[in-house]
């Protein structure tokens, strides 16, 4: 019932209650019960009525009333017993003893037992209406006190909730700076309870280093708007340790204002500490680290990306400046790396520049920065530089480092790397111009056989920059007869002669000159062109038997390079058929030069088509061989009748007496019974070794260099004899 009614009163409906107040009488004297009655009922109350002590008993448990009249003389029970089962009852109804017993034993007896008030029979209507007033005005105050508390209480637990439950930490500090009050998100946030940090100094709480700031924030006595807006703090945690107190803070957002308790003194308040609220921002952080990392690195390998790279540039220059220093910036491009990517997918491409990062980290001196700029290409910079020589030093370790084999998913590649060096100040003295020089001398590098290093000069020429205007040069070079055949002699060394040529193709550029095939059949094999290069040179190469042939040259092969865009063609084997016969040739004077990833790349297909050609009598030959991932087996399953040593092994036997692989690569072609040709032989000490391994053809700069038509022609008719038989 209580309850009820606080609920009640809470809700507001007091007044409701009050509107008219019901009041029992308890006489046994019918006469005063029913004048009592009627007084109150005239004067605007309720009035109900009890006949002797027991009936009263029965209707206060059954009803609730404002205020009872109550007598103390009944014949059953006794007004104290009434006052007692009230009290016992725990009701808090205001009890008026209306009693003939004016002896001070009596009304002190009743005071005792909770009556309000006290009043003498016979008594005067005004004076029992004041009184009944006055018991109900107090009431009324008490309840409406007793409200105010509650709603006070409530919402004083509400605030605490809201406090407690904020995802801020929030706190007040004491005039001194001690904790006076920190809600329970602490605990969660830092490690503490509330109650380990209550007395505590704030500055137990801030990382050493920003004390002098948490200084600043806490001091601050200001309120409102002039309040220290939100400042960025480290705040220790509790399991923190002074060796990794970075890691165990926690940074936080925090303010502080003045706090103020109102005085007497209408103009003066009194300073009673400070208090604000923290903000966890340790997401916001990892966001914006993440942000930030991912602007500036690559994701693939970790590295620094050409943003931060160049950040680290710009103060690597106002560095060497300030003390006089010199630096290197080294750009570095994967050889053949579209390669892997095309033939052995992305996935492969990958992990390849994953491998050559780490082995590229291992490389580095302190200080030294190394970055991933894009695609093939890295980046270092190395700072403090002594000459020259350390920077040669530095690269050779790196080609070095590449040159070991990599495992990647049972296989094993092989990846060189091509170098450009710039140095600060004498090569740029920007950060742009120094980039545009190294990747000048890497350009050099690259048309120098690559898997070497370059420092760049003045008189190096920038490459061909203009892809978009190359382009379309190309598209108009066939009609405008822009490209020629070089034919560079194959020797046998049995005896002694030009046993066939390679055809190599050229551009004359109207305006850049000769320009060399590394240079645009890249470009012509993205666009599309290759297809009709391919059947130029095809054309070409028959044109050139066909004359040979009328002039009663003797027959010599002509090999021809295919790319793997012409091989996808379906009329590919058709043409090549086609201009044989239209030139009257025999087959076998035609030799056709395949890279063995273009057989990888679509196994089932490509060996269709060789086999084709191979019934044909047309001969195949795998070209710089052993630099690609072809696996024996499918050299074994396939019609091919001749292997061409990669140039840069042959390069290895002069450079470092590594003739391990060609050594191998000997080895098979002849379990395999195919017809070997060495590449780019340059030396003697080449030559020798060869001979003594019995590769008998040989194609290279010792012999000759690729000629022109009419050299290569001249060539044949004088019968001109480029090695020394071997049976001689
Ligand atoms: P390749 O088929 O491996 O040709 C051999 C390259 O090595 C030629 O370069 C040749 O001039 C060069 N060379 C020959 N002997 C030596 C030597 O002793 N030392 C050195 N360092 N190099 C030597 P070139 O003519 O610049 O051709 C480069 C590549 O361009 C060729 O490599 C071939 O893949 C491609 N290519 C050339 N002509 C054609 C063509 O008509 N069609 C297609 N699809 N590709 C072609
Ligand atoms: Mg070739
Ligand atoms: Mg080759």
């Amino acid at each position: 019932m209580l309850a009820e009614l606080k609920q009640r009163i809470i809700a507001g409906e007091v007044h409701k209650v009050y509107t008219t107040p019901r009041i029992l009488v308890v006489d046994d004297e019918p006469l005063l019960r029913d004048s009592l009655r009627d007084i109150l009922q005239h004067n605007g109350y309720e009035a109900s009525v009890a006949r002797n002590g027991r009936d009263a008993l029965v209707q206060i448990a059954r009803q609730q009333f404002d205020a009872i009249l109550l007598d103390l003389y009944m014949p059953d029970v006794h007004g104290t017993e009434v006052l007692d089962f009230i009290a016992r009852r725990g009701l808090d109804t205001p009890v008026i003893v209306v009693s003939g017993d004016d002896s001070v034993d009596s009304v002190i007896d009743a005071l005792r037992g909770g009556a309000q008030d006290f009043l003498r029979k016979p008594y005067q209507a005004d004076e029992l209406l004041k009184r009944v007033g006055n018991v109900l005005q107090r009431r009324r105050l008490e309840l409406e006190n007793r409200s105010i508390l509650q709603q006070m209480e409530q919402s004083e637990k509400w605030h605490r909730f809201l406090v407690n439950s904020s995802p801020d930490f929030i706190y007040t500090l004491d005039g001194e700076g001690h904790f006076s009050f920190v809600n329970d998100r602490v605990e969660s946030l830092l490690g503490y309870t509330p109650s380990e940090l209550v007395g505590q100094h704030f500055s137990s709480l801030i990382h050493p280093d920003d004390i002098s700031r948490a200084q600043y924030v806490f001091n601050e006595r200001r309120t409102g708007k002039r309040a220290t807006r939100y400042t960025e703090l480290r705040l220790r945690c509790k399991a923190c340790r002074p060796h990794n107190l970075e890691s165990k803070s926690v940074t936080v957002e925090l303010n502080a204002i003045g706090m103020y308790e109102e005085t007497d003194n209408k103009f003066a308040s009194r300073y009673l500490g400070t208090y604000g609220v923290a903000k966890d921002l340790s997401e916001r952080k990892k966001a914006e680290e993440t942000i930030y990392y991912q602007a500036y690195h690559d994701l693939l390998t970790g590295l620094p990306n050409r943003a931060l790279y160049k950040d680290h540039l710009n103060l690597a220059i106002a560095q060497a400046r300030r003390n006089g220093e010199k630096f290197a910036v080294m750009c570095l491009d994967l050889d053949h790396f579209k390669l892997v990517n095309d033939t052995l997918g992305h996935v492969f491409g990958d992990e390849l520049l994953l491998a050559v990062g780490s082995r590229l980290r291992a490389c580095l001196r302190e200080g030294d920065t190394l970055a991933r700029m894009g695609g093939d290409e890295f980046s270092l910079l190395l700072p403090k530089l002594v000459g020259s020589d350390t920077v040669i030093g530095i690269a050779d370790k790196v080609i070095a480092a590449l040159n070991r084999p990599f495992n990647i998913g049972n296989r094993e590649l092989f990846s060189t790397v091509s170098i450009g060096v710039s140095i600060f100040p004498e090569d740029g003295e920007t950060g742009d111009s120094l980039i545009k020089h190294a990747d000048i001398a890497l350009y050099h590098a690259k048309t120098c056989g690559r898997a070497n290093c370059q420092l760049f000069h003045e008189g190096m020429s920038a490459p061909l920059s203009n892809r978009l205007s190359l382009e379309n040069d190309l598209r108009h070079a066939l009609e405008r007869d822009q490209f020629v055949t070089y034919y560079q002699p194959q020797v046998d060394l049995n005896s002694g002669q030009v046993v066939g040529f390679e055809c190599l193709m050229r551009w004359l550029h109207p305006v850049r000159g000769l320009i060399s095939p590394s240079d645009f059949i890249p470009l012509a094999e993205e666009t599309g062109l290759i297809t009709q290069l391919g059947d130029w040179m095809l054309n070409t190469a028959c044109h050139q038997l066909k004359t040979w042939k009328e002039l009663g040259l003797s027959p010599v092969r002509l090999a021809i390079n295919i790319s793997p865009r012409q091989i996808e063609q379906p009329q590919f084997v058709e043409h090549i058929h086609t201009a044989l016969n239209q030139h009257d040739l025999h087959s076998s004077l035609l030799e056709v030069e395949i890279t063995e990833n273009l057989i990888m790349k679509d196994v089932e297909h490509t060996v269709e088509k060789l086999k084709q050609l191979s019934a044909g009598g047309i001969k195949i030959a795998i070209d710089d061989f052993g630099t690609g991932y072809s696996s024996l087996t499918y050299l074994k399953k396939f019609p091919i009748h001749t292997i061409k040593i990669d140039q840069s092994f042959i390069a290895d036997i002069e450079r470092d007496g590594d003739t391990s692989i060609v050594t191998a690569i000997i080895a098979m072609a002849k379990g395999l019974k195919l017809n070997l040709i060495a590449e780019g032989v340059e030396t003697e000490n080449q030559l020798a070794f060869l001979r003594r391994m019995e590769c008998d053809e040989m194609q290279g700069y010792l012999f000759s260099e690729p000629l022109d038509a009419q050299a290569a022609t001249a060539l044949l008719t004088n019968h001109v004899s480029l090695a020394a038989s071997s049976r001689s």
